[in-house]
This record gives structure tokens, C-alpha cells and sequence, in this order.
């Protein structure tokens, strides 16, 4: 496995691999991450990951300090899994000292994680452009535990003609049905029992929806539950499951969407709705 920390070597080891399969993530590796891996390897073409914590993204007040990081163990999970190359660019490299531009999103990143996180889409929208510019992938693999996210990119990659295709891969969860995440390791083992509370909500909010409830009772309902385990909710939504504007009743592509907090950790989750 190639590991790449500046532009040059990054240059290199693209012009000796040819095409590849891009994973970009933000480190402290879990089978989530690795199930982009799998799924990128499934693709056929060599696969490269990125790790880089990303500071435009993170709000103010946000964990960009205490994220967790772990370079030693996810190269060697990166390795085990199958990755031809790592992209280790450090802050510089991505920002450069007189960086001005930066991405500007509207359309899907407008609502929730977009709302309850001011400039967090625009970063994340200008972090993988830069990625993309670097990396030059035939296709990237971006998880949809973070929906509105994937929405995002795709809206940025077709109004900026970028000539990418992005893979949207399953999210992987725990038998008690929490999606996989960076930042569960944050939780203590109580809130850990508690937080599968927010999937168990989504499920049932899912199938009274296409049972034929009224969505804003069963939304509510919703609500009433996470907050009985324990946790805050900040939305449960139903929405276009592409632009992301809410809904009101089934219409498809729908998806339900939900974000609460528990203890310092913000957890999201999202499911298909019929
Ligand atoms: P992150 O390192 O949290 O920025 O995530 C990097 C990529 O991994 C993103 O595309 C995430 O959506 C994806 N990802 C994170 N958690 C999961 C999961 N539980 N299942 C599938 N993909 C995931």
C-alpha cells in the first residue's frame, strides 16, 4: 500500500495506478469505512482512501480538537482491507496559506444538518472538490449513513461538471441496529444502550408511514420516543429523499431523517420510506 503525504507523491503513485476508486474519510476507521473499501474494491478498480480531519467543516464550538485519531490503526485497517493507496494530506497541503475560495451550497444542503450546522456543507463541499482535484477518481464512495451529505455532493459534482460518479454505500450498523460512527466511541456505556433508541424509532415511524398515518402524528410520535430513551432529539423528518425538502405525506424517493443528541455526541441516522 502506497502511502502519499505530499502533492508530488500523491502524483506518483496516481500516474502508476491509473484509474481508481476513491474513499475519502476522516480517520479513526471503522466497518463502516471498511465497507466503502469493500464496496470500492467491488468496483474493480484500484482503490485509494483519504484520511484528513477536516477543519472547514467542523463548527466553532464543535469537536474538531478531541476528534478521534488514529493514524497507525487505520493504515493497518486500510492495508488489511485491500486499499492500494493512502492519501495523508496535512492541512497546508489542502489549505494553502492564501486559500480564498471556498464552495458555496444551497438546494439540499439548506435544511438540518445543514441548519443546525451553519458552513458545515460548504466545507465539506469544498474538501472533496479539493479531493477530487487531487485524487482525480473514476468514482468515490461516500456512506449513506450521512444522507443529506451524499445529496450534497451529488448536486455539487453535476453543477460543477465533475467528472466523478458517486457510489452511495449501505450503512453498516450494530446488531442492536446503531449506525456505525466515529464518534460512538464518545459515549459512555449507558448512552451506548441507549442510543439504538433512534433507528428502533425510525423503523416504526417507517412502517406506520407506509401503513398509511398521518406523518406529522407519527413524526411526533417519533420525537416522544427518542426523547423517552433518553435522547434529544434535534429533527425527524420526512423528506425528498433528493432534494431533501420535507414532505408532508409518501412521495417517492422518500427518506426519513433524524439527528439527536445524547450526552456530547450528535448522532444521525436515515432509512428508506416505502
Ligand atoms: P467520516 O470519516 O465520518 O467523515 O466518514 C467517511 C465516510 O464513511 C463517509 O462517506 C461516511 O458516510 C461513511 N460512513 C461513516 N459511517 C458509516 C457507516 N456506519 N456505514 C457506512 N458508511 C459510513
Amino acid at each position: 500500500m502506497i502511502i502519499a503525504r505530499t502533492l508530488a507523491e500523491l502524483n506518483e503513485a496516481r500516474n502508476a495506478l491509473g484509474p481508481v476508486g476513491f474513499v475519502p474519510t476522516m480517520g479513526a476507521l471503522h466497518e463502516g469505512h471498511l465497507a466503502l473499501v469493500d464496496a470500492a474494491k467491488a468496483g474493480g478498480l484500484p482503490v485509494a482512501a483519504s484520511i484528513f480531519v477536516n477543519p472547514t467543516q467542523f463548527g466553532p464550538k464543535e469537536d474538531l480538537a478531541r476528534y478521534p485519531r488514529d493514524e497507525a490503526g487505520d493504515l493497518a485497517k486500510l492495508e488489511g482491507a485491500g486499499c492500494a493507496l493512502v492519501w495523508l494530506p496535512g492541512v497546508h497541503v489542502m489549505y494553502p496559506p492564501h486559500g480564498t475560495t471556498m464552495i458555496h451550497v444551497n438546494g439540499p444542503a439548506t435544511h438540518w444538518e445543514g441548519a443546525s450546522r451553519p458552513g458545515h456543507f460548504a466545507g465539506v463541499a469544498t474538501v472533496v472538490a479539493k479531493l477530487f482535484g487531487q485524487m482525480r477518481p473514476e468514482s468515490a464512495y461516500f456512506g449513506e449513513k450521512d444522507w443529506q451529505q451524499i445529496q450534497v455532493v451529488r448536486r455539487m459534482v453535476a453543477d460543477l461538471h465533475l467528472p466523478v460518479r458517486i457510489v452511495p454505500v449501505p450503512t453498516r450498523r450494530e446488531p442492536s441496529g446503531l449506525a456505525l460512527s466515529s464518534r460512538n466511541a464518545y459515549l459512555t456505556p449507558e448512552e451506548h444502550r441507549a442510543a439504538p433508541a433512534l433507528h428502533a424509532a425510525l423503523l416504526h415511524a417507517a412502517r406506520e408511514i407506509v401503513a398509511g398515518k398521518e406523518v406529522a402524528a407519527t413524526l411526533h410520535h417519533a420525537r416522544h420516543e427518542v426523547a423517552q430513551a433518553g435522547l434529544v432529539p434535534d429533527y425527524i423528518a420526512l423528506v425528498h429523499a433528493e432534494t431533501l425538502e420535507p414532505i408532508s405525506g409518501l412521495i417517492r424517493p422518500a427518506r426519513l431523517i433524524a439527528a439527536a443528541k445524547l450526552g456530547h455526541v450528535r448522532l444521525l441516522d436515515n432509512i428508506p420510506v416505502g
